[in-house]
């Protein structure tokens, strides 16, 4: 093996939403890494811009692996809110019927995406009883009362560093000068407010949705779930913390105020946000009905890896556009990357001398890749890495110059670029049977005497076989669809 293809043992920068500058990642205890990631809501199918924040997550977990870290990573499902039980109610289903389905695409989508699954997927619907001693504690401290609605709220004006994550100056908002409350889980920073961690049964708006607690029939508020479940299954403190951008208020501003009120310890080291997947300049989301699921874009004939690419190949803090076109350019790029693949494993020249230049550029690779992504996931530039050996590989290889042991190098660094990148494919394929082998033959006859009937006939069946026939400068060859 070339030396210098080792993953180098650099700092990690990661940009701090809370600092709002890149800092230097140390995590509480030596090679853990305590990861906490909001998870979908279940009442309805993730769309992609949903999957462009756990795409981006699972990079971050990969890098984090690949650097060889440790990481412990909890993502909730988000079964009891607001739209769930809205959900549940108006089909007249349990909320675990109603929310089922869901949860099983999301697992059959994250798997397709190639998306590492997490340590911990905890479901709110089972961590009610914490979250009721979450909600206690918080009472019993004086950062939660209960309002004439029986409802429990959260007083901000009781939390001085309120508004630390999403910058908000509490003072200029003059919050808690009157008598605000607010009830819903989604709001924006016009409704700065003593937000809600037990909300009061509603007969006619929840029905036959509720759990029994100290403080009364109701269901814990959206907020409360994710610190509940943090705090169960990670602890007081963790090392990072991600959502996208939409996250910061006031859900994970009301994150920190929960959890730091209820363990007086810092919650979180590093906040990582996600820019949104948008279409013409609008957020992707289910409320303005501009969304395409993972299931959209497989039943138009893309692939997951393809799909997976799209959603990653643009740095994280970046809003990503998403269109067709882009689809195409995923598919195309992925495309060369696997031909690349396919000929490298095709090489099998044993005797010659290894080629110099390739040894440099074998050499060039891993660290530019690294230090790319050791500076807050660059992708375009740890993906320039990849590009940038392939450009060079192919030219050595059109002049016959690689040897088997420098094509089996370079599978090597592209096998070390994929366990953070995820989608290229290094099954060689099994040889097409000899029967098509033979249509094309005889496909290549008939074209020749322009018996172009029987050359389309051919063509046809070949494809409806499931090949594609590919023109190569040894003439044509068949190739898997
Ligand atoms: P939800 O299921 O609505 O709770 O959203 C789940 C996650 O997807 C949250 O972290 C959201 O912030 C994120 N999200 C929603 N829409 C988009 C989008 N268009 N682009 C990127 N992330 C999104
Ligand atoms: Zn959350």
């Amino acid at each position: 093996m070339v030396e210098g293809l080792a993953v180098p043992s650099i700092p990690l920068y990661f940009y701090n939403t809370e600092k709002r500058e890149k800092e230097v990642f140390r995590p509480h205890s030596h090679n853990l890494v305590k990861m906490y990631t909001c998870g979908p809501t279940v009442y309805h199918y993730a769309h992609i811009g949903n999957f462009r924040t756990y795409v981006f997550e699972d990079l971050l977990r990969r890098t984090l692996r690949f650097f060889g870290y440790q990481v412990h990573q909890v993502m909730n499902l988000t079964d009891v809110d607001d739209k769930t039980i809205k959900g549940a109610i108006h089909l007249e289903q349990s909320l675990e019927d109603y929310t089922k389905p869901y949860k099983n695409a999301f697992f059959c989508d994250i798997k397709t995406l190639g998306i590492e699954p997490a340590e911990n997927y905890p479901a709110a619907t089972d961590y009610i009883p914490q979250m009721i001693d979450f909600i206690q504690k918080l009472i019993d401290k004086g950062y939660a009362y209960k309002s004439k609605d029986h409802s429990i709220y959260f007083s901000i004006e009781k939390f001085p560093r309120y508004g630390r994550l999403s910058h908000l100056k509490l003072e200029e908002l003059k919050v808690g000068a009157g008598d605000r409350r607010i009830a819903e889980d989604e709001y924006d920073k016009e409704n700065v407010s003593d937000f809600v961690l037990w909300k009061a049964y509603d007969p006619t708006r929840d029905g036959h949705i509720f759990w029994e607690s100290p403080f009364g029939k109701g269901r814990p508020g959206w907020h409360l779930e994710c610190s509940a479940m943090a705090h169960s299954l990670l602890g007081e403190s963790i090392d990072i913390h991600c959502g996208a951008v939409d996250n910061v208020f006031p859900h994970h501003e009301n994150e920190i105020a929960q959890s730091e009120a209820f363990s007086d310890k810092g919650f979180v080291r590093y906040w990582l946000h996600s820019e949104h997947l948008i279409v013409n300049h609008k957020k992707m989301s289910k409320s303005l009905g501009n969304f395409y699921t993972l299931r959209d874009l497989l039943n138009k004939g893309f692939s997951g890896t393809e799909v997976r690419y799209m959603l990653l190949h643009t740095h994280y803090r970046t809003q990503l556009n998403f269109t067709f076109e882009g689809m195409e350019g995923a598919r195309s790029s992925l495309q060369r990357i696997n031909d690349f693949i396919r000929r490298m494993q095709e090489i099998a020249t044993p005797d010659a001398p290894h080629s110099e230049q390739a040894r440099e550029a074998l050499q060039r690779a891993i660290p530019k890749f690294s230090q790319a992504l050791a500076d807050d996931l660059n992708i375009s530039v740890a993906l320039a890495a990849l590009f940038d050996l392939m450009h060079e590989f192919n030219s050595l290889q059109d002049q016959q110059a690689l040897t088997e042991g420098d094509a089996a190098e370079a599978l090597y660094v592209l096998q070390q670029f994929n366990r953070v990148i995820g989608c290229f494919s290094f099954e060689t394929e099994e040889p097409p049977p000899l029967y098509l082998q033979e249509m094309l033959e005889q496909r290549e006859e008939a074209r020749k005497q322009k018996n172009w009937e029987l050359a389309d006939q051919l063509r046809h069946e070949i494809l409806a076989s499931g090949y594609l026939m590919e023109d190569t400068p040894h003439g044509p060859r068949l190739k898997k669809k």
